[in-house]
C-alpha cells in the first residue's frame, strides 16, 4: 500500500495541512486537506473516504471536494463513518446554511456525497480492503482504522488520548506494517492534551508500550504551534521506530 500524506497535522498554517492520508490514490482517510491538498483531477480518483470523527481539522474539505468534483466523477463518493460523526457534519456543515448538502445534490438517488454508518467495531470491505472501525478515546465519535490489503495491515489512529481496543486488535493483526498515530501537545501542556484527549510525548511513551512491539511508527496531528518543540521532545524519548512527521505531501511503501 502506498500512503500519502496529504496534511499530518492537526492545524493550518502555510506549509502545515489538516489530516488527510491517501492510500493507493483511491481510500482516504479523513477530510481536512484532501481539496487544499490535492488536484482535482486526483480528488476525482478517490472512490471511499473514511472519517475519523466530525472536528472541523478531519472534515473541513469534504465542503471544498464536493464543490470541486460536482459533475466531474459520474458516481457518488462513498463516505463511511459514526452514526455520531455523520449527525453532525450533517447538522452542522453540510445542512443548506454553512455549505450545501451534497447529499442530495444534483439529487438524492445519485448524489455527490453518499454516507454509511459503519457500528464501532465491525469490519467492512470496501475494493481490496477490509476496513475495521475502532473506538478510540476521543469525542465527537472518534475511531481509528485497521486496514488490510493482499494480506498486509495498517493501524490508523489519529486524534486519541490514552486508549486500548485499537491496541489489543493490532496485535492479532499478522502481517502489521506500520502503525499511524498522534502527539498533538508539548509536555507542557499536558493540561490541554488531557482535556483534548491527544496526547504528549510522555503519554505516547506510555502509549508506545501497549503497541504491538517491532512496527514502525509515525506520529501525526502535530499542531504547526510546536513542530520544532515536539520534534526534540519525540527526540529525546529515544525510540528508534518512533518517526514524526514534519513535512505535509511525502509518500510511504507498505
Ligand atoms: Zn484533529
Ligand atoms: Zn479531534
Amino acid at each position: 500500500m502506498i500512503v500519502r500524506i496529504v496534511g499530518g497535522h492537526g492545524g493550518v498554517s502555510p506549509g502545515f495541512k489538516n489530516t488527510s492520508y491517501l492510500i493507493d490514490g483511491k481510500l482516504l482517510i479523513d477530510a481536512g486537506s484532501v481539496a487544499s491538498g490535492l488536484h482535482i483531477d486526483e480528488q476525482v480518483h478517490i472512490d471511499h473516504i473514511l472519517i475519523s470523527h466530525s472536528h472541523l481539522d478531519h472534515i473541513s474539505d469534504l465542503a471544498f471536494m464536493a464543490d470541486n468534483c460536482f459533475g466531474l466523477k459520474g458516481r457518488p463518493f462513498e463516505i463511511y463513518t459514526s452514526d455520531e460523526a455523520r449527525t453532525s457534519i450533517m447538522k452542522h456543515m453540510l445542512n443548506d446554511e454553512i455549505w450545501p448538502d451534497f447529499t442530495k445534490l444534483p439529487n438524492a438517488k445519485d448524489p455527490t456525497l453518499r454516507f454509511h454508518t459503519v457500528e464501532s467495531g465491525s469490519t467492512i470491505e470496501l475494493g481490496p480492503y477490509k476496513v475495521t472501525m475502532i473506538r478510540v478515546n476521543h469525542p465527537a465519535g472518534g475511531h481509528g482504522f485497521i486496514i488490510e490489503k493482499n494480506g498486509s495491515s495498517l493501524v490508523f489512529t489519529q486524534d486519541t488520548g490514552p486508549t486500548d481496543a485499537i491496541w489489543e486488535e493490532a496485535k492479532k493483526c499478522e502481517n502489521l506494517k506500520a502503525i499511524f498515530t498522534e502527539v498533538s501537545f508539548p509536555n507542557s501542556l499536558q493540561g490541554v492534551a488531557n482535556a483534548s484527549f491527544h496526547h504528549t510525548p510522555q503519554t505516547l511513551d506510555k502509549e508506545l508500550e501497549k503497541m504491538p512491539t517491532d512496527v514502525p511508527v509515525f506520529l501525526g496531528h502535530i499542531k504547526p504551534n510546536y513542530q520544532n518543540q515536539l520534534n526534540d521532545e519525540v527526540d529525546a524519548l529515544g525510540h528508534d521506530r518512533v518517526t514524526l512527521l514534519s513535512s505535509d505531501d511525502v509518500s510511504f511503501v507498505f
